[in-house]
C-alpha cells in the first residue's frame, strides 16, 4: 500500500464528463489500496477567463483581489470532484489550500510556499477518506489569500507530497509524459522514460510547460518521486529522478522554448561601474523578472544594455527605461515584442562543443537571425523572432536527432 499525490491539471478536469472519469481513475487507485491525496487545477481555460474578466473592470487589478478572484477557479473543480467521488461510493472530502494550511510569503500572484501543515490531511485519510485539494493557493502569513503563479498547482502537489513523505507525487496531464520537445509542436517528439532533474529544471525553466519550475525545484530539494503521465490514456509517464538512475546519456535531451519574451535595449549609456545595477534596480523592485542580459561596449565610452522580460511586463519595463535613459543620458530605449526563446538543453553538452556549431549552422541553414545567445554548461538559448519559432524547434529536433531512441541499437 503506497500513499500517492495525484494532481490532475486544467483539461484533465475541463468538463463534467472528464471530472466523472477522474473519479474512476481515484476509485480504481483506492481499490488497489492506496491511499490517496488529490490536488485539482480550475477547469481548463477558467483561470484565464477570469483574468480577462478583471480586465474588463481596470487594466491594473489590486494584487490581492485578483487571488481572491483565481482562488475560486479550483474551489469548484475540488467541490465538483468530490461530489463525483460520493457518487462512486467513496468518502471524499475537499478543501482549500487555507484549510490544509498551506503557508506561503505575501507576493500575492507569485507566492512561495513555506508550510504544509499534514495534520487535517493525515486525519482524513487515516478515516479512509480521498483528500481533494484546491491547487496553485495558499495562505499568507498576514492571513491573506495567495497564489503561486500560473502553472502552479503542481508546485502545491509537490510540496503536499514532500510535507507527507508520499510515495510518489503523479501530475496527470494532456500528453503521456515528457517529450523532447513540446508534441504540440514537433509531431515527432520522443517521450523519455526518465529525465534528470537537472534536466527538468532547465527544460521548465527555459518554458516547457509541462511542469511548473517551483514544482521541479521541490521534488529536487525534498527529494520526491515524480512523474508525469497522461488522464486519458494508460501508460508508465516519465520519472524525473536523479542521474544515477538514468538509463540514457545523450548530449542533447530535448528543447524548450518560450514564446512570451519580449526584449528591450537601452543604448548609449555611458560606460562605467554602477550603470548596470542602476538599470536594473527599478525594475528588481517593480517585481519584473530579468532574463538573457547582454551588455557590448562600443568602444566611445558608451555601452548598449539588452535584455528580456516576460512579454507582459514590457509596457512597464519599457517606462521604467525611459526614466532610467533620462536619469544617466543614455542615447535612447527600444524593443521589440514579437521574440522567442529557443533553447537545446542536455547535461552531456558541457563537453561536447560541436552542440553550439550544429546549432547556428541549422538556424543559418532555415535563414533564421538569431537576435541573442546565451549559454551555460547544459544549455544553449538564442532568441529569433516568434513568428520563425515553429520552424527553428523542429529543424532542431532534426539536426539533434532527437526522434531517435539512444538506446535502441542501430
Ligand atoms: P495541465 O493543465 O495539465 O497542467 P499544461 O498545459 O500546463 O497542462 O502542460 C501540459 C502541456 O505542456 C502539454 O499539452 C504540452 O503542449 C506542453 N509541453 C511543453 N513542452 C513539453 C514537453 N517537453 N513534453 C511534454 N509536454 C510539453
Ligand atoms: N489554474 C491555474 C492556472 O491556470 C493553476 C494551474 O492550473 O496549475 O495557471
Ligand atoms: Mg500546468
Amino acid at each position: 500500500m503506497a500513499l500517492l499525490v495525484q494532481k490532475y491539471g486544467g483539461t484533465s478536469v475541463g468538463n463534467i464528463e472528464r471530472i466523472k472519469s477522474v473519479a474512476e481513475k481515484i476509485k480504481a487507485t483506492k481499490a488497489d489500496g492506496h491511499d490517496v491525496v488529490v490536488v485539482l487545477s480550475a477547469m481548463s481555460g477558467e483561470t484565464n477567463r477570469m483574468i480577462a474578466l478583471a480586465k474588463e473592470i481596470t487594466a491594473n487589478p489590486s494584487p490581492r483581489e485578483m487571488d481572491v478572484l483565481l482562488t475560486t477557479g479550483e474551489q469548484t473543480t475540488i467541490a465538483l470532484l468530490s461530489m463525483a467521488l460520493h457518487s462512486l461510493g467513496l468518502d471524499a472530502v475537499s478543501m482549500t489550500g487555507d484549510q490544509i494550511r498551506l503557508k506561503t510569503d505575501s507576493c500575492h500572484s507569485k507566492a512561495r510556499i513555506l508550510d504544509v501543515e499534514t495534520k487535517n490531511i493525515k486525519e482524513h485519510l487515516k478515516l479512509g477518506r480521498v483528500v481533494v485539494v484546491a491547487g496553485f493557493q495558499g495562505r499568507s502569513e498576514t492571513n491573506e489569500i495567495t497564489t503561486l503563479g500560473r502553472g502552479g498547482s503542481d508546485t502545491s502537489a509537490v510540496a503536499i507530497a514532500a510535507a507527507l513523505k508520499a510515495d510518489e507525487c503523479q501530475i496527470y496531464t494532456d500528453v503521456d509524459g515528457v517529450y523532447t520537445t513540446d508534441p504540440r509542436v514537433e509531431p515527432n517528439a520522443r517521450r523519455l522514460d526518465r529525465i534528470t532533474f537537472e534536466e527538468m529544471l532547465e527544460m521548465a525553466s527555459l518554458g516547457a510547460k509541462v511542469l511548473q519550475i517551483r514544482s521541479v525545484e521541490f521534488a529536487g530539494k525534498y527529494n520526491v518521486p515524480l512523474r508525469v503521465l497522461s488522464s486519458f490514456k494508460d501508460g508508465g509517464g516519465t520519472l524525473i529522478c536523479y542521474e544515477e538512475n538514468k538509463m540514457e546519456s545523450p548530449v542533447i535531451s530535448g528543447i524548450a522554448f518560450n514564446r512570451d519574451e519580449a526584449r528591450l535595449t537601452l543604448s548609449g549609456v555611458p560606460d562605467k561601474p554602477t550603470v548596470a545595477a542602476q538599470i536594473l534596480s527599478p525594475i528588481g523592485d517593480a517585481n519584473i523578472d530579468v532574463d538573457m542580459i547582454v551588455q557590448n561596449t562600443l568602444g566611445n565610452g558608451k555601452t548598449d544594455f539588452t535584455f528580456t522580460v516576460h512579454r507582459d511586463d514590457y509596457e512597464q519595463t519599457k517606462e521604467l527605461l525611459e526614466k532610467v535613459c533620462v536619469l544617466l543620458h543614455a542615447d535612447n530605449v527600444q524593443g521589440n515584442k514579437e521574440i522567442a526563446k529557443v533553447s537545446v538543453v542536455g547535461v552531456g553538452m558541457w563537453n561536447h562543443p560541436g552542440v553550439a556549431k550544429t546549432m547556428f549552422e541549422t538556424l543559418g541553414q532555415e535563414g533564421i537571425n538569431m537576435h541573442q545567445i546565451a549559454t551555460s554548461e547544459i544549455k544553449i538559448s538564442v532568441l529569433v523572432d516568434s513568428k520563425y519559432l515553429e520552424l527553428a524547434v523542429r529543424a532542431l529536433h532534426k539536426a539533434f536527432k532527437l526522434a531517435d531512441d539512444p538506446t535502441e541499437e542501430k
